[in-house]
């Protein structure tokens, strides 16, 4: 059989692209005599991973033109403290857009959480109102993950409409919301769990497949259609090195796009982050 000619996405050239479309919106909003946005990140716990990504969010942030703030809460918060935390940044106009980095500690529902943050600055996309508007197809904060995976099939041409769409994965975060994109882009969706019979012979029927599982290099070149657009969002490390929930070298010549673990979807994520953050602005505001 003659083999597909596969296009690696660069996530982080388009993520790239993407913070300068962004950088550019926000100067806009500056010269015509706006403050900019705002993003105020929370972080409970001192997980150095979490320090990171907060880290990340808020350069990103400020790269763009964006104001940022951050709270920091000791691993000894109650939940009652950071719902404190919480409500303070849901009163105060200057902040658009709240983050409160997961996971948090044991004594903390994230649910609580997620839900006490105003959905109008819920740029996570994980309130139960936003998830609503998802499921309604309506104008709302979206999880930035799905957004940013739908973005790389948007720019990469993948047309959805009519297509076998297959995402592996149902959490709330990432299966269960990029399912929904896909679906209101008339994708024909499936979607697989941990309790999916035959999953390889489920997958083989993707035109695209979107694995976001965490179990490293599962899908591999025979679950996948030759020509199928592959979308890994899975982070796993394997002897120190970071690897996807696809076999990225196995599906080379097999896929016609295909995500690489690193500076694949990622970069995307954070991206999706700082355009939520414009969008949440802007509908505040009504700029
Ligand atoms: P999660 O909440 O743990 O969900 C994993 C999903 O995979 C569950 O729905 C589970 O099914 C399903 N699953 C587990 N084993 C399976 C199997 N053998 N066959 C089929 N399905 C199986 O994970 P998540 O938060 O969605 O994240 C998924 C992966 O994406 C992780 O590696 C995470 O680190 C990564 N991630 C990356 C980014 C990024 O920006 N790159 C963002 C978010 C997440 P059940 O529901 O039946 O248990």
């Amino acid at each position: 059989m003659a083999s597909v000619s596969t296009v690696v996405v660069d996530g982080k050239s388009l993520a790239q692209d993407i913070r300068s479309e962004i950088a550019a919106e926000v100067a806009s909003l500056v010269e015509a005599g706006h403050r900019p946005p705002c993003l105020a990140v929370v972080l409970v716990g001192d997980d150095p991973a979490s320090a990171s990504y907060i880290m990340g969010k808020r350069r990103a942030s400020g790269r763009a033109g964006m104001d940022s703030i951050e709270r920091k809460l000791p691993a000894s918060a109650r939940q009652e403290d950071v719902l404190a935390v919480v409500r303070e940044l849901n009163a105060e106009d200057a902040v658009d857009g709240i983050l409160v980095q997961l996971p948090l500690p044991d004594a903390v529902d994230p649910e609580a959480v997620a839900t006490a943050i105003d959905p109008a600055k819920d740029v996570d996309g994980l309130h139960p109102i936003n998830s609503g508007r998802l499921l309604a197809n309506r104008p709302g904060l979206y999880p930035c993950t799905p957004l940013g995976i739908l973005e790389v099939l948007d720019r990469h041409g993948v047309k959805l409409e009519g297509k076998r769409a297959v995402v592996i994965g149902r959490s709330s975060i990432v299966g269960k919301p990029v399912s929904l994109l896909l679906l209101h882009r008339s994708a024909t969706v499936t979607i697989c769990h941990s309790r999916t019979r035959d999953l390889p012979a489920v997958c083989r029927e993707a035109d695209v497949l979107v694995a976001a599982v965490g179990r490293a290099r599962m899908v591999q070149p025979d679950w996948v259609k030759p020509g199928a657009a592959v979308i890994d969002v899975g982070v796993n490390v394997v002897d120190g090195k970071l690897v996807g929930d696809v076999d990225f070298e196995g599906l080379q010549g097999v896929a016609s796009l295909l995500t690489p673990p690193r500076g694949g979807i990622g970069p995307m994520t954070i991206t999706m982050l700082l355009r939520n953050t414009v969008t949440a602005y802007r509908a505040r505001k009504g700029r």
